[in-house]
């Protein structure tokens, strides 16, 4: 009778096979979680030791660049963008070293320092706007995203756009808004923009990002040859339209690309 099958297995005895599943199931979510608890806390730690590395680098090279210490609050950013996520996996132990790492298609993630110093040379504020020429992995919008900064970004190479689009979502970073394309004629349609900053090198200043840059914002470009030492520039549009460029710091970057440079 089906009744009799159904109380062959008395419900005493289900409730307590069922219970120390429940419970062998709790400690492995425990395991679990305390797992994820510790590696978050030991990238934490890394995290903070490149931040560190970042002072330092700051510091020895400052005399020679005019920028010898980082904005605290570019500093505390770079601390709290997670940058494992921005590498392949292959690559997330040395997701803290302060240097170039590559993330495929030849192109690289900017050197923590390089990208310390360029946020800084921007000096936003929050509620800025910036249009950035070169989005690669995402890394060097997400720091921006992270001081307030409405981001839109440009990358040549669409796979890389698509991935790092893909991650910025994923990451929560809704402030960045990206695209495949040239960035070399800019994004008018949102522009003008409080901040500028090409990740690749050109051989001059695009007259369409110059253009593209509100009077009293600043633009931050290297130039020079591609595959050689370029200059980091700080350009300034004074609020009476007139352009300052200043020499930074002598600089590495993947060239520019695309049909107009
Ligand atoms: N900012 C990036 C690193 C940039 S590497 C990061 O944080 O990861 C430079 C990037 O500029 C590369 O991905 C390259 O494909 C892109 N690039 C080169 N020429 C470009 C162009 N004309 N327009 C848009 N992106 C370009």
């Amino acid at each position: 009778m089906p009744s009799r099958t159904r109380f062959a297995h008395p419900d005493w005895l289900a409730g307590a096979a069922m219970g120390s599943r429940v419970r062998q199931l709790l400690a492995l979510c425990f395991a679990v979680c305390l797992n994820g608890t510790v590696q978050a806390q030991e990238l934490a730690l890394q995290r903070q030791a490149m931040v560190q590395d970042v002072v330092q680098m700051a510091r020895s090279f400052g005399l020679e660049t005019g920028t010898q210490t980082i904005d605290p609050r570019v500093l505390a950013a770079l601390g709290r963008v997670p940058r494992h996520e921005f590498v392949s996996s292959a690559l997330r132990n040395s997701a803290y070293d302060n240097r170039p790492l590559p993330i495929g298609h030849g192109q690289t993630i900017s050197q923590p320092y390089i990208v310390a110093v360029m946020t800084d040379l921007l000096d936003v504020d929050r509620g800025d706007t910036a249009l950035e020429i070169g989005t690669g992995s995402g890394y060097q919008a997400a720091v921006l995203a992270e001081l307030g900064v409405k981001v839109w970004s440009i990358e040549i190479v669409t796979t890389l756009a698509d991935e790092a689009g893909e991650r910025l979502r994923r990451l929560g970073y809704s402030g960045v808004t990206t695209r495949a394309g040239d960035g070399y004629h800019g994004w008018p349609d949102h522009g003008p923009y409080d901040t500028i900053i090409v990740t690749a090198a050109a051989s001059h200043v695009p007259p369409p990002l110059l253009q593209q840059l509100k009077p009293g914002g600043r633009m931050v470009i290297p130039v020079g040859a591609p595959f050689q030492t370029q200059q980091l520039m700080l350009v300034e549009k004074r609020p009476d339209g007139a352009v300052t460029t200043r020499q930074m710091m002598p600089v590495r970057f993947v060239p520019l690309t695309g049909g107009r440079d």
